[in-house]
């Protein structure tokens, strides 16, 4: 099941919410201020960190779960 990740427009703290991928377009609020929130990204098989620690989730090498090039193509 995918992890979506959400940014609060209002108090900008940034969430993760673990959803279906029938709900993964249904609103989501912030749990500081309640706040329906943006999704920022999803990662599935996606998410990876690299030694130091940094998310080569966004521009890396591709998606491991799929044959996409990369995550914002393939729906990951
Ligand atoms: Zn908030």
């Amino acid at each position: 099941m995918p992890i979506y990740e959400y940014n609060c427009p209002k108090c900008k703290s940034s969430f993760e919410l673990l959803r279906s991928m029938n709900e993964s377009n249904a609103e989501a609020r912030c749990p500081v201020c309640n706040t329906p929130s943006n999704k920022a990204l999803s990662r599935f098989a996606c998410y990876t960190k690299d030694n130091s620690g940094v998310s080569s989730s966004v521009g890396g090498s591709g998606c491991s779960g799929c044959s996409a090039s990369n995550c914002g193509s393939c729906g990951h």
